[in-house]
């Protein structure tokens, strides 16, 4: 529950700026997130950090010195946008190359795949690597396929101490990928979380049960359990990280660096209760524990849980994680700060461009349809919400609502502006990106951003003109994501959409009757999804429970198309 909230929707955005008031020595504001207040040496490696919010200390709480540089901070359990993340690493720039560091998630790679592709087209060196330390979510051999928790603190403290030492960005991202490969988590549920305004938590956990294998987006677990003691619990958890334990040898000594985190809604005093056994456990073990933090460093609102980490440490990394720094969330030993204040550029509003009168009009009927999507979706947002949180994350209404929102409100200024059809759909599509985050809101602003590439300005399009961009903007969705029909994601319905568009392309029915077959099409399509095990996206980690569900994201879309039919009658 969340008890301290404005508005919904701003609650990530209202928390961001208290955050900033609170600590104007360490982080100042900048579109998309935060950078740091204090100026960096000229060619120190630059690391940003980021993800949806809902995380907190993760990931704007380590923007300091020894740290971070900058954190990307999108909305609540949705992955910022590709232009929230260029705008990050622009500031928090020092000359030297950027290391991009965030949880393996589809929408977080998606997006700062785009925002790094986008800056190095214009000669910035940025590098990636996806935290995969989540051993509940997939099996040993395929650990960079894993979901980032917990464990995300050790790979960014210890990239952001190498970055600090003056490290090249060649290093800096080998000993991130390093941290990674030997950083494993696990984690137990006791409680659902709640995101800002919702008044049922995305799961619950059935009392005397807790959920082993939790996930930090409201993924209740792969696993129920009768509840146990503490000290049971701490040997499960400490029992099924070391099952991946590498050998000891002259690289590896027995050292372990240590998190015992809370997620949210756990005492610290019963966090120092799981860790008095796990520090017994691990000399038991013959294991030495190596700066043990016990603390939230990952939560997942107002979820009740522990999770545990231990990164197997060599003298490299032991270095790097027991540096000093000195940020909001997380202190260690003494730091010199630096007095010069870090200068950023303000980005500029650029003018709005005016298209002539035939494209205004028809840009006019873009934005009609747009403000529907955003109706339809504020209608949909509980159903789709829900059907998320069955194999998902529960956040799918919420994304639509503050994507089309964006998008709708993005096409109102343009229409204000006179601008033409192109110009409004590359806006909207930008628009809706940055306000939903998360892997649809990628997507949906990838598909209209590449619709309008298909639209001039100037003039008003053909049927058969209107028709090729709009499948070209579907296709869009099949490049850009990479799934195929039967993963169980929108593409699902938006092929069939496509198709049933293309293939009647030719016919003397009208554009709203040919709409409406290929709607239907995929309407039928988006409800057949409810047979398929989950393959792709987020919901991968929870197959066996999507079944009997469709998928949200084909869903919402088969709805969108559905109210366009009526708007374009004439
Ligand atoms: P997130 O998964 O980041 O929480 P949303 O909840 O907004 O994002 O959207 C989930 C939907 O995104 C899924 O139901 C699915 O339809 C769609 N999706 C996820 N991954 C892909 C992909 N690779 N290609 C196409 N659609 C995808
Ligand atoms: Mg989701």
């Amino acid at each position: 529950m969340t008890y301290l909230v404005n508005n919904p929707e701003e609650f990530a955005a209202d928390s961001l700026r208290g955050f900033v008031a609170a600590f104007p020595e360490y982080v100042q504001p900048v579109h998309g997130g935060v950078v740091r207040a204090s100026a960096s040496p000229h060619g120190e490696v630059s690391v940003v950090v980021g993800g949806g919010s809902g995380h907190y200390p993760a990931f704007a709480g380590w923007v300091g010195s020894g740290i971070a540089h900058g954190s990307v901070c999108g909305n609540i359990f949705a992955s910022p946008s590709a232009s929230q993340v260029t705008s990050v690493v622009r500031a928090a720039d020092n000359g030297g190359g950027t290391l991009l560091l965030f949880g393996n998630y589809a929408g977080d790679v998606l997006h700062f795949g785009n925002g790094a592709q986008q800056l190095r087209a214009e000669g910035m060196d940025v590098r990636i690597v996806p935290i995969s330390d989540d051993i509940a979510s997939n099996t040993p051999d395929k650990h960079d396929d894993r979901r980032g928790i917990a464990g995300d603190l050790f790979v960014v403290k210890v990239a952001g101490a190498a970055a600090a030492a003056g490290k090249s960005l060649d290093e800096v991202e080998a000993l991130a990928r390093k941290a990674n490969a030997r950083t494993r988590t696990l984690g137990v549920a006791f409680t659902g979380c709640t995101l800002p305004g919702a008044s049922e938590p995305l799961f619950t956990v059935e009392s005397g049960t807790f959920g082993l294998g939790l996930g930090i987006h409201g993924e209740q677990g792969i696993s129920s359990h009768e509840m146990a003691s503490a000290r049971d619990i701490a040997t499960m958890l400490v029992d099924k990280i070391l099952a991946e334990e590498p050998a000891r040898d002259e690289n590896y000594a027995g050292r372990v660096g240590v998190l015992v985190n809370g997620l949210g809604a756990t005492k610290y005093e019963e966090l120092f209760v799981l860790y008095g056994t796990v520090a017994q456990l691990l000399e038991e073990r013959g294991l030495t524990p190596v700066g043990p933090i016990v603390d939230e460093q990952v939560t997942s609102l107002d979820m009740a849980g522990v999770s545990l980490t231990l990164c197997f440490l060599d003298e490299e990394l032991e270095e790097l994680w027991l540096a000093g720094c000195d940020t909001p969330a997380l202190r260690r030993g003494v730091v010199e700060h630096s007095q010069q204040k870090r200068v950023v550029r303000a980005e500029e509003d650029e003018e709005i461009p005016a298209g002539s009168a035939d494209s205004a009009a028809f840009a006019e009927k873009i934005a009609e349809i747009l403000d529907v999507f955003e109706r339809s979706a504020r209608e949909a947002e509980p159903m789709l919400g829900k059907i998320d949180a069955i194999a998902g994350d529960g956040d799918h209404g919420q994304g639509m609502t503050l994507g089309t929102t964006a998008a709708a409100k993005a096409a109102r200024e343009c229409v204000a502006a006179s601008a033409g059809a192109r110009t409004l759909l590359a806006r909207a599509g930008a628009a809706w990106s940055e306000g939903a985050g998360g892997t649809s809101g990628a997507l949906w602003g990838g598909a209209l951003g590449r619709i309008a590439v298909g639209l001039s300005d100037q003039e008003t399009p053909s049927r058969e003109e209107i028709i090729a961009a709009v499948v070209a903007g579907a296709r869009a969705i099949q490049e850009m994501g990479g799934a195929q029909i039967g993963d169980k994601t929108m593409i699902d319905a938006v092929i069939p959409f496509a198709q049933g568009l293309e293939e009647r392309a030719n016919s003397s029915a009208s554009l709203a009757d040919i709409w409406r077959a290929a709607a239907q099409e995929a309407t039928d399509a988006a409800e057949a999804t409810a047979e398929i095990l989950a393959r792709k996206g987020r919901a991968r980690t929870h197959g066996e429970a999507s079944i009997g569900t469709p998928d949200p994201g084909a869903i919402s879309f088969a709805l969108l198309m559905s109210a366009v039919p009526d708007l374009i009658a004439e």
